[in-house]
């Protein structure tokens, strides 16, 4: 299928699969698509979808961003939701270490220039896993932030050229958490401690009461996304 072909469908199918099921566009997505993979962050959106994948596709990739400067928690997470299901978490990860990071860039380059950081440690590892693919699949929610708002449940990227899918757009918070525990779902716990958005522990904090939940991500600086979603 080339690009045009693709734009086609995609404005077709993005109008259709509006009111589908997070499932049945996974289920229409990994047929279609059959070259397709899954960011996962273990936040509660992502292992939401892991669960669904579980039980719609098990055989499709799931892949994380591995910064090195995750919570020891998230890592924990990681490795009690692959007993659970059984399955490999495909690690990617940078193309140097902290330790060659901090040599050329300076120790705390999250603080400095948390951009150069994130490209580094998340974008550049993210076009190249991606570049093996044909579409991916995210837990981008609308009502997350602005610059999330007028995501669709299938588009184009034309950032990572390939077919995006985001089956829980339309999803609130509270859709999330309310299929976290009928479906008894492994969550991160830090979720219960007041980090609604969980990245890096270098770059994360809990929020305080009435405080916007990605607050506590790059708080003190004008930064709000790490460049993975437009
Ligand atoms: S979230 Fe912070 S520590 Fe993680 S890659 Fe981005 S700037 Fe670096």
């Amino acid at each position: 299928m080339n690009l045009l072909e693709k734009e086609d469908l995609i404005k077709v199918k993005a109008e259709e699969l509006e009111n589908a099921s997070p499932e049945d566009i996974i289920r229409w997505a990994v047929e279609t698509f059959p070259n397709i993979t899954f960011a996962c962050s273990f936040g509660a959106e992502d292992v939401v979808l892991v669960d669904m994948l579980q039980k719609v596709s098990p055989s499709t990739d799931v892949f994380y961003l591995d910064t090195d400067y995750h919570f020891k928690e998230t890592y924990e997470t990681r490795d009690i939701m692959a007993d659970k299901y059984g399955m490999e978490f495909v690690r990617v990860s940078p193309q140097i270490t902290i330790e060659e990071q901090a040599l050329q860039y300076g120790e705390a380059l999250w603080n400095v220039d948390p951009n150069q950081c994130c490209a580094i440690r998340k974008v550049e590892p993210l076009t190249r896993i991606l570049s093996q693919y044909d579409a991916w699949i995210t837990g981008i929610r609308r009502d997350q932030a602005p610059t999330r708002a007028n995501a669709k449940k299938v588009e184009y990227d034309y950032k990572f050229g390939l077919v995006k899918f985001n089956p829980i757009a339309d999803w609130t918070s509270e859709d999330v958490w309310n299929y976290i525990r009928e479906n008894n779902v492994v969550y991160n716990p830090l979720h219960d401690r007041n980090f609604p958005s969980i990245g890096c522990e270098q770059c994360t904090r809990a929020v305080m009461p009435g405080e916007d939940p990605r607050a506590g991500r790059w708080s003190g600086s004008e930064k709000t996304e790490c460049g993975l979603h437009k």
